[in-house]
């Protein structure tokens, strides 16, 4: 296994219809460390793939240099960079059986019958696909097929694993299972990943690291932890689960603490975040998730009006007016706790240790 560096790549389409040049990928730095499991997160069109295909060759970057392991591998062909890459569509052969399609990487590599045998069927155990040997593509289930083209990935021993968005196609619950599958398989191999999708919760739960693009470019990248709870920008908060932005203005800060005043009360905020881009006496905004914000009958200065309240079983989900501003709260174990309805008049508590303070 080995390390990616992508070092300020850029990749520039010229469109079809117009002629004109597109930047789908905009100066991009990212150091994938060996073993890692990185995610490129971002909304459809971002550059993702295009990221992806720079580092598996069947795309040239523009300007910029792509690295794996301590090799430059602008002149290094798909097939010698040592990759492997894994897409939605599994890309199986249709008229090749299911041990076939896996030892066809090894076969193309002209190694030795014994070798390509005892490594196929190692990986056919692994992938518990052992007993379909004979069976072809379509007289498998989704998930199978896709535990077929991940085998098929691994059998070649790639210093890196490349993947695009590779359960989309399943649905939701076998989307679950085969993304804890496929996150222990990582581990256990240890081989570096880049797992590009478009989906926050899948992204959250599989990576080492979630690195969030926009319009071709990567905006915030961290662990799970740090990116939920310390999103750089509204949209960060936005696209990672749910946010609430409460208007107010910056007062300065108390030693740690950032001074935010919202309703003519003012808010020490302990943990404010970056606070990119905001001005003392300028406008910011409170952001805070909705399992952060308690509800109560008791005088506040945050108070609001039940506007929605939505039963879920594990939790209830209000929307609270706040003069005009609606706000989401989540109230997990429905069952111990005092339900609002809509109208009832509450105040709400923002837990202080989980607020940001953003432009
Ligand atoms: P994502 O995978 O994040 O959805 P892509 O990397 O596929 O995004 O595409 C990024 C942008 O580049 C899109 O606007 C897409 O239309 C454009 N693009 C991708 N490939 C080409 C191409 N071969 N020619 C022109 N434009 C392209
Ligand atoms: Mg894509």
């Amino acid at each position: 296994s080995s390390g990616v560096v992508l070092k300020d790549i850029t990749k520039i389409f010229q469109q079809p219809d117009t002629g004109k040049d597109f930047v789908a990928v905009d100066h991009i730095n990212l150091n994938i460390q060996d073993g890692e499991m990185v995610t490129l997160l971002g909304p459809s069109g971002c550059g993702k793939t295009t990221t992806l295909r720079m580092i598996s060759g069947f795309e040239y970057p523009t300007s910029g240099s792509v690295f794996i392991g301590e090799r430059d591998v602008a002149k290094v062909p798909p097939n010698k960079r040592g990759i492997s890459m894994v897409f939605q569509s599994y890309a199986l052969f249709p008229h090749l059986n299911i041990w076939e399609n896996v030892a066809y990487g090894l076969k193309v590599e002209k190694l030795p019958q014994d070798e390509i045998v005892r490594r196929t069927n190692a990986v056919m155990e692994l992938m518990q696909l052992t007993g379909m040997e004979r069976r072809f593509p379509n007289q498998l289930s989704g998930g199978q097929q896709q535990r077929v083209a991940l085998a098929r990935a691994v059998v070649i021993e790639p210093s890196v694993l490349l993947f695009d968005e590779p359960l989309s196609n399943l649905d939701a619950k076998l989307r679950e299972s085969m993304r804890d599958e496929l996150r222990a398989l990582q581990k256990r191999l240890g081989i570096t990943s880049l797992y590009v999708t478009h989906d926050q919760s899948e992204a959250m739960a599989i990576s080492d690291r979630v690195v969030i693009m926009k319009d071709g470019v990567i905006c915030q990248q961290g662990s799970p932890t740090e990116i939920y709870e310390q999103p750089g920008s509204r949209f960060v908060a936005n696209f990672i689960g749910k946010a609430n932005f409460i208007d107010g203005t910056f007062r300065g800060m108390d030693g740690e603490s950032a001074l935010v005043e919202v309703n003519g009360h003012t808010f020490p905020i302990p943990a404010p975040g970056r606070m990119e881009g905001v001005r003392k006496d300028g406008p910011c905004c409170l952001t805070v998730r909705p399992e952060s914000v308690l509800l109560s009958e008791e005088e506040g200065p945050l108070p609001g009006v039940i506007s929605r309240a939505t039963y879920y079983g594990a939790k209830v989900e209000y929307e609270v007016m706040l003069g005009d501003q609606p706000i989401i709260v989540e109230v997990y174990n429905p069952q111990l706790t005092r339900r609002f309805a809509e109208g009832d008049r509450v105040h709400m508590t923002l837990v202080d240790r989980c607020v940001r303070v953003l432009a």
